[in-house]
């Protein structure tokens, strides 16, 4: 599984409608300070289904929505689309591509689709959280966190850790059927 591409549309500064295509191997982004490379992150982050507006650096969703500059009016949607391989089926069930998008408008309302077809945001942070990329998962690390995961104490690292390699969904499971 491979993400090959990222589209977003007046996401944050990408007021256009901007898409990246990431090659195998590593993809390094450099600018200037300021120029949108966090902003990047958090369009995979969002559109993977993150509900936290704080840690996008907002106060509230409809901050992710292009703000507008002395130039330019603010945008009333943003939309981000993420484009995967799964010619290797990491993704169980699902087809070759897998592509999903996130959109949201300024009135709050907002929209998924998982290949194209209409679906809920469980039905996205099921998907990501059964691959091991959950929405709270240490696999993209912002700015920051770094320091978070060094700090923290030897069980909370262990957890991040069990997150990261897509141990916690069994643990989780398990936990369901203790229940049951
Ligand atoms: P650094 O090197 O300092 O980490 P960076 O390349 O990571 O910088 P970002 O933090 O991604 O930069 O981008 C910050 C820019 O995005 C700021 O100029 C900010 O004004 C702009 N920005 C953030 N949210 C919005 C929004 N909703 N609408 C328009 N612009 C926005
Ligand atoms: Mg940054």
């Amino acid at each position: 599984m491979q993400l090959k591409s990222l589209t977003m549309n007046g996401f944050k500064s990408f007021a256009d409608k901007t898409t990246l295509h990431f090659s195998e191997g590593m993809t390094g982004v450099i600018g200037p300070n300021g120029s949108g490379k966090s902003n990047i992150t958090e369009a995979i982050r969002w559109a993977m289904g993150e509900q936290s507006a704080k840690s996008l650096r907002g106060e509230r969703m409809p901050d992710v929505i292009f703000a507008g500059t002395a130039l330019r009016k603010p945008l009333n949607r943003a939309e981000v689309t993420l484009t995967f391989d799964n010619s290797d089926h990491y993704f169980p069930k699902m087809p070759d591509e897998v592509t999903v998008t996130r959109r949201l408008f300024r009135n709050g309302e907002s929209e998924f689709y998982l290949n194209q077809k209409a679906c809920r945001l469980r039905d996205i942070v099921d998907l990501f959280m059964d691959s091991g990329l959950g929405r709270e998962s240490f696999s993209i690390i912002s700015q920051g966190r770094v320091e978070e995961i060094f700090n923290s104490k030897p069980e909370n690292r262990r957890g991040i850790i069990e997150e990261a390699a897509g141990v916690l969904k069994y643990k989780q499971k398990k936990k369901q059927a203790e229940k049951e």
